[in-house]
């Protein structure tokens, strides 16, 4: 069976009537063998499917049609199912999360990955190269030599721009920003350059394109996404693992949520010792009950919401 096509793609451009292409595009993926989200707002659109391969071109051309989308850069990864459990189309505010309004037409300069690979390679020591994802993201992988904040947020940026401000030359420093898609790039690295930073360039397309491109050339361990899959190579050459189970020490990347609905916590595991510790991240979370039950054979697994089973489970510990 042929794999599915795991689709990511952003535009920023004004949406008159959101909550009309809300209804479009949920009308659209209902009639085909189609998973995921898209978020649309006043402000762009910001999508995450998987589809038959059949059903993965026909949307792109669909969309291509729209002369708004037709520089549009749709991303295409694939996966043996679909890592989406089901469709979700929905109007957002925003499309990125962030507490602080920017000017988007600041923005970084787009840098395609091969002259990202190059300016990687030729890097001064006036360049600094920032992963501005989430701490848990980074851990599982990175570009060698990127500085990986401490962010547990996607709120979290601006406040570390901040302090990147005062401990940098705003005017000399050249800033090299990545990130998974390209999208929070788009918001972060204006966000750079109101904080007065003057040399933004951002990878164009995230590390989902330099992958597609360059391969894992200068890229430690994995990536992770916001779906099933959880964390993936980044191309066909790519096996590297940087992080350890965090019970046995064994060499591992996986990741699971607490299965103590309270606490939810990511972290990263063998499925041995995961069993072990029926997908909690602790003992205390194993005791305090309100436990979702432990499948492993559907494990690592990012939380959601409980099926029926799960819930009549729970119902009758
Ligand atoms: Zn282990
Ligand atoms: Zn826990």
């Amino acid at each position: 069976m042929d794999d599915y096509h795991v689709i990511a793609f952003y535009a920023f451009f004004p949406v008159e009537d959101p909550h009309l292409e809300v209804k479009r595009q949920k009308k659209f993926l209902a009639e085909r063998d189609m998973r995921g989200r898209i978020y649309i707002s006043e402000e762009g659109y910001n999508g995450q499917l998987s589809a038959s391969p059949d059903a993965s071109n026909e949307y792109i051309a669909w969309m291509k049609d729209d002369p708004r989308f037709a520089d549009v850069q749709f991303k295409i990864q694939t996966f043996h199912e679909h890592p989406f459990d089901r469709v979700t189309v929905k109007y957002r505010e925003q499309i990125v999360a962030m507490d602080e309004k920017v000017d988007m037409q600041l923005v970084g300069e787009h840098v395609a990955p091969k002259k990202w690979r190059e300016m990687l390679e030729s890097r001064d020591e006036d360049t600094i190269l920032i992963d501005v994802r989430n701490n848990y993201e980074s851990e599982v992988g990175h570009f060698e030599g990127a500085e990986c904040p401490d962010l547990e947020t996607f709120r979290e940026f601006p406040e570390y721009a901040n302090r990147l401000a005062k401990r940098l030359d705003t005017k000399n420093t050249k800033v090299m920003m990545y990130c998974t898609g390209g999208i929070r790039c788009e918001l972060y690295s204006s966000l750079m350059k109101e904080r007065g930073f003057e040399n933004v360039y951002q990878l164009d397309g995230g590390v989902i394109n330099y992958g597609m491109q360059e391969g894992s050339k200068h890229w430690k361990g994995k990536l992770f996404v916001f779906d099933d899959r959880m964390v993936v190579p980044i191309s066909e050459d790519n096996d590297e693992v940087l992080t350890v189970c965090k019970d046995c020490g064994v060499s591992c990347d996986h990741y699971f949520n607490c299965a103590r609905m309270d606490c939810n916590d990511l972290f990263i595991s063998c499925l041995e010792c995961a069993k072990k510790a029926r997908g909690c991240c602790s003992e205390s979370c194993l005791k305090e009950g309100r436990v979702r039950p432990f499948n492993p054979d559907h494990a690592p697994r990012p939380y959601r919401r409980l099926s029926k089973e799960e819930k009549e489970h729970l119902a009758g510990t």
